[in-house]
């Protein structure tokens, strides 16, 4: 067999580390999270938040699904990786525009190539191509014929137990206007219902093999969020969706050596990548857990990997 020309982290074969970061969100602003993608007042139509019925215990509950928030981390990281000047240039991951597509080997486009090697079983051609072609963006969100790394639960509102709870919601009415005339709409009134501030979510992401790096970028997404650079749902520009992290917490589990032991996270066997030390809280049944000061610590360690690997990869 000949030596492999990635990292074993690339490959989904075996699960390494598992990271999952939970906590919760507190809203410090109203929050919208409409149904579709519809946030253009339609002339009269009331747009009521989404809500889940929650069977247990018969509660209809405004909710953020797990698909929206991933969709916010991929362009958060995106817009990062791409500032940061990183290659092959991020995509955006929408059907048309992700590297299975858009990028070419030898005049073929890599979901082809890809393709064509899977249906021999070159497993291992297929996984050197998406390592050496594909974005980094694509490798942790994952592309079409390959799982995305990071998963992110609905978050649902609970209260300082978490338990699922109701929260209150209140209803915002403007004038509809068309953009492109400035008219308004036929005196078309719309009524927008949002999340009242202060209310908690929960928050669980859970992050696969990711490196030290990746895991970092995940990180500087989470640091926008949280001081407000980044906001959830609809009409940001009006003052909606900032929300902050409160109580967070971080487990890490290591299912082979090459992932690290009791304070030391690997490199996953990435040469662009660095490893880290950080002594957790807590380590129990060979998980790490990290809170309060020695997550702090964690944090701005992977933070800085991340910035080391940019520094190093703009470097050549
Ligand atoms: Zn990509």
């Amino acid at each position: 067999m000949s030596e492999l020309r990635y990292p074993p982290w690339i490959s989904h074969s075996i699960l390494i580390r598992q990271v999952e970061l939970g906590g919760r969100l507190r809203t410090l602003e109203p929050l919208r999270i409409g149904v579709g993608k519809s946030d253009l007042p339609s002339a009269t139509t009331d747009m009521p938040v989404i809500r889940l019925t929650e069977l247990r215990k018969g509660l209809e509950v405004p909710y953020i699904p797990g698909s929206s928030l991933k969709g916010l981390f991929r362009s958060a990281a995106e817009s990062i990786a791409k500032s940061a000047n990183i290659k092959p240039e991020p995509c955006s991951g929408l059907s048309k525009d992700n590297c299975m597509v858009i990028r070419r080997v030898d005049g073929e486009t890599l979901g082809n190539l890809i393709e064509r090697f899977l249906k021999i079983y070159a497993f291992q051609e297929a996984i050197s191509n998406f390592w050496e072609n594909a974005c980094l963006l694509c490798k942790v969100f994952g592309a079409p014929m390959y799982r995305s790394k990071v998963t992110l639960q609905d978050a649902y509102p609970i209260d300082e137990n978490g338990e699922l709870t109701s929260v209150p919601t209140g209803i915002k009415t403007g004038i509809a206007i068309d953009r492109s005339t400035g008219a308004v709409y036929g005196g078309a009134l719309y009524r927008i219902e949002y999340v009242e501030p202060g209310a908690l979510f929960s928050f669980a992401l859970s992050a696969n093999n990711l490196p030290n790096y990746a895991l970092g970028l995940l990180v500087e997404v989470l640091t926008m969020l949280n001081d407000g650079l980044l906001r959830i749902g609809g009409f940001k520009s009006r003052g909606f969706g900032r929300v902050e992290f409160d109580d967070i917490f971080i487990k890490v589990k290591h299912f082979s050596p090459i992932s690290g032991d009791e304070d030391v996270l690997n490199t996953l066997g990435d040469s662009s990548d660095r490893k880290v030390t950080v002594k957790p809280s807590e380590s129990k049944d060979g998980q790490l857990i990290y809170k309060g000061n020695e997550l702090r610590d964690l944090l701005d360690e992977l933070r800085r990997v991340w910035k080391d690997y940019v520094f190093s990869i703009s470097k050549g």
